[in-house]
């Protein structure tokens, strides 16, 4: 009798996931090659390709992205190679490290316009610091848990952002579900950030991700970018920006929250539209030439009038909104594999 993964992900298949997480890990090996040895490019390449392109990715196919993440790839490595220990994480553990996640968030994305936008050297070392993080904790947690579903500061996005996707896909990371977190973010659908964990400090730090990072967003905006050796000294305004922008957008989430509890699951999905519709409303005109000609996607400044920023603002926030608000059949972000047949009994981390 075959195996039950090969029933589920079949030699093709996992051939094509494989290829795609080596060439993805390519991808990240060259980006941070470049953050060292041409950093214009490097930087270039991290903030003005990959970034701009990934909140979109999370709103529409985040299972795919989670299927060939560099940093889930270095952190699975251990896992795939049958040398992780594969330590189960309590339920309240999980919940700290998502607390961990969205603190980790809302304090590395202020320090782009500080020194990360404008260093090579700098993010190239964080990059490969976290990578070393992501790749050392696979060796000693179970799959997913620790990484992916726990400590990595993206994660939290990709639950805010990722709640009605429109492409499902098979989970190529484990090979076998061993519950590793609980509920789990991959294979349950309709899932909002404080499903994640109901108590605890994880409870509330999905709270202020969802009613936050809209004014978050739009607050981060405000602020320039510095040379490094400058940037140090306007620390309080690169954060007092964009947190204070949390601070309003918070307690008017929970004003409504309050008077309508009802109403949670919707006000979710309406103030995560409004965060990547944020993000698209200064990005976009960016990505396609319409401002810093150098960080453009693709420069189309020839072709486009100027006028044309409002209707491409407008286009992707309506677009945004209709992917997040409109009612749809709530589908997973990736197919769950068999399940593991080996009790576990879990550990205190
Ligand atoms: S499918 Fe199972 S093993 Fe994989 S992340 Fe989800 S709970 Fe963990």
């Amino acid at each position: 009798m075959k195996p039950e993964t090969e029933v589920f992900l079949t030699t093709p298949r996992r051939l094509f996931w494989r290829v795609m997480q080596g060439a993805f890990f390519g991808v990240g090996v060259i980006i941070l090659a470049a953050l060292f040895l041409r950093p214009e490019l490097g930087l270039h390449l991290l903030w003005n390709v990959l970034i701009p392109v990934a909140p979109a990715l999370l709103v529409l196919a985040p299972g795919l992205w989670r299927n060939v993440c560099p940093m889930g790839t270095a952190s699975l490595l251990p896992y795939h190679a049958k040398l992780s220990r594969r330590v189960p994480i309590s339920e309240r553990w999980q919940g700290i490290l998502l607390a961990i996640a969205v603190l980790l968030l809302l304090v590395i994305v202020p320090l782009r316009h500080v020194v990360l936008d404008r260093s090579g050297v700098i993010t190239g070392a964080v990059l490969l610091a976290v990578a070393f993080l992501a790749g050392g904790l696979g060796f000693i947690f179970d799959t997913r848990s620790a990484w992916c579903s726990g400590l990595c500061p993206v994660y939290p996005v990709e639950m805010l952002y990722g709640a009605k996707p429109l492409v499902t896909v098979r989970n190529a990371r484990c090979n076998t579900c061993s519950k590793c977190v609980a509920p789990c973010r991959d294979s349950k659908d309709a899932m909002i950030p404080q499903d994640a964990t109901r108590r605890g400090p994880g409870r509330w730090a999905a709270l202020l991700l969802v009613g936050g990072f809209p004014g978050f967003i739009v607050g981060w905006y405000q602020v320039p970018t510095w040379e490094p050796a400058e940037g140090i000294y306007h620390l309080p305004e690169a954060y007092a920006w964009p947190m204070g922008g949390l601070a309003i957008s918070l307690v008017l989430f929970l004003v409504v929250l309050n008077a309508y509890p009802r109403a949670q699951t919707w006000l979710t999905a309406l103030f995560a539209a409004a965060a990547v519709g944020a993000y698209y409303w200064f990005k976009a005109p960016v990505m396609v030439g319409l401002g810093d000609p150098g960080a453009a996607l693709v420069d189309l400044s020839s072709v486009l009038p100027a006028w044309s920023i409002w209707p491409l603002r407008a286009g992707v926030v309506l677009l945004f909104a209709a992917l997040l608000l409109l009612p749809r059949s709530a589908r997973p972000w990736s197919l769950r594999p068999p399940k593991q047949r080996v009790a576990r009994s879990y550990a205190s981390l």
